[in-house]
């Protein structure tokens, strides 16, 4: 038998958290419109809305804070986050952004060259398909089926469907195509993994019609673990290893820092060897995200970003935070809890419309679940379902997503197991006693992006 492994790093500073009485809670849903999003954070014990930039830093990179170079020109913070990027990815240019829509604002205009280009991807990222879409271009999606069946099991929900991909392709003609993006993990999909054997496939295809590829590469070593757990022929290869091939296989990447960088704000921008492309990039940069060594970011940014990439790269921090995931799941999944299965690398997504399939999805069945697990133990999920998806812009009317989704999004390295268990809880209790769960209406809706800021009020 393997001995059990508990986290791999003991704490050094503590943040204090505090559940309020639940009386308060229910007051501060009601002022809050119903949508967490309008909670102070200071209302919330667990937070679980993003693990987007909310996870905690090393004390390493504490230190390399003080290291930082905050030259506005040739920092050598730069150079030393151009090192270690260039290692892992093995591409030649390397720039900052402020965060991952910053890298896409200053990539994207670069690639899609003529207006109506398309811009192929398994799920494109909410940022992603808008900055698309600014640069005058059409985001489609390519992701396979097997995706949105929650419940069978398979090791990789995050795969293109390929015949669907090369169909398109050759229907709409290659000059019609500005770039395909890789999305990995499929964040939209539920943190899903691409599987090593259909990204080579989908450059295999994209060199037929020459076309580029990019890799949304915002967790991209959660999906390198997953490969390695769950691909034959990769068991023996390292974490690093595995990410030099996915990024072998593209062109390009844009990159969140604040997921699998390990920092709480910034991005980057690569490019494998096209010079062209990075010099316009560079030249968009400056009006954009900054001067191309900073882009955004300070020295001392720079430094723990360059610290935070190596350390996402340990075998033993990603079994850990990938098994503090699935641990979560594992628990709802044995009291009956539906949860897509098997859970992806960042988030647990909770299957509503099995749970509240008595309320239709234009009152929002995952968002009134949401609301419960707030009631009941101070925990702050994000829907991910109808309420988000908005309405059709031509016609206003609701459109129903196809799936209803509660998000348990866990950030990384900031709570322990024994808080998973304590979402465990309120979560089954929630779903539990479901049936008496009402729908929500409009107090107030904004005309885009209404799920951040709108107001609802429960349907009587
Ligand atoms: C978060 C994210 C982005 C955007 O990054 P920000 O840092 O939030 O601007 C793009 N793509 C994916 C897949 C993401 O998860």
């Amino acid at each position: 038998m393997s001995v059990r492994k508990a986290e791999p790093y003991k704490i050094k500073m503590v943040e204090p958290i505090n559940l309020i009485p639940r009386e308060e809670r229910e007051k501060a849903l009601k002022e809050a419109g119903y949508n967490p999003f309008s909670l102070r954070a200071d209302q919330v014990y667990i937070d679980l809305l993003t693990d987007s930039g909310t996870g905690a830093m090393s004390d390493r990179q504490w230190s390399a804070l003080m290291m930082g170079d905050e030259s506005y020109a040739g920092s050598r913070s730069f150079y030393r986050l151009l090192d270690v990027a260039k290692c892992i990815t093995g591409y030649k240019y390397i720039v900052p952004a402020h965060q991952g829509r910053g890298a896409e604002q200053i990539l994207l205009p670069n690639v899609i060259k003529k207006k109506g280009d398309y811009v192929l991807g398994n799920m494109h990222f909410d940022t992603t398909k808008a900055h698309i879409e600014i640069a005058g271009g059409r985001a489609v999606n390519f992701i396979d089926e097997k995706a949105f069946n929650t419940t069978d099991y398979d090791p990789f929900k995050g795969d293109f469907d390929l015949e669907k991909l090369e169909k398109f392709i050759k229907e709409k003609k290659a000059e019609n195509i500005a770039c395909i993006i890789v999305t990995v993990t499929c964040n939209s999909a539920g943190g899903q993994p691409v599987s090593m054997a259909n990204i080579k496939a989908v450059k295999e295809i994209a060199d037929r019609y020459g076309i580029m590829v990019l890799i949304d590469a915002a967790r991209y070593a959660e999906n390198a673990y997953f490969i390695k757990k769950r691909e034959a022929g990769y068991e023996n290869k390292s974490i690093r290893e595995i990410a030099m091939e996915i990024f072998s296989y593209a062109d390009g990447f844009a990159m969140s820092a604040k997921k699998d960088g390990l920092v709480n704000m910034g991005g980057l921008v690569g490019i494998k060897d096209d010079e062209e492309l990075y010099t316009a990039v560079r030249s968009l940069m400056v009006p954009m995200e900054g001067f191309p060594t900073y882009g955004g970011l300070n020295g001392r940014d720079m430094e723990a970003l360059a610290v935070g990439l190596e350390e996402a790269l340990e075998f033993d921090y990603l079994e850990s935070r990938i098994g503090q995931v699935e641990y979560l799941g594992q628990m709802l999944h044995d009291a009956g809890v539906p949860i897509q299965w098997p859970v992806g690398g960042h988030a647990v997504f909770v299957d509503c419309k099995k749970i509240c399939p008595h309320i239709p999805f234009n009152q929002f069945p995952a968002q009134a679940v949401c609301n419960a697990v707030y009631i009941e133990g101070g925990i702050r999920p994000v829907e991910i379902g109808s309420f988000l998806l908005g309405r059709d812009p031509e016609t206003g009317e609701d459109l129903e997503s196809p799936l209803e989704f509660m998000r348990l999004t866990i950030p990384r390295r900031v709570y322990t197991n024994r808080h998973m268990e304590v979402i465990a809880d309120a979560v089954i209790n929630v779903a539990k006693n479901a049936e008496k769960l009402v729908g929500f209406e409009f107090e107030y809706e904004p005309k885009v992006l209404r799920h951040f800021t709108a107001k609802l009020r429960p349907v009587k």
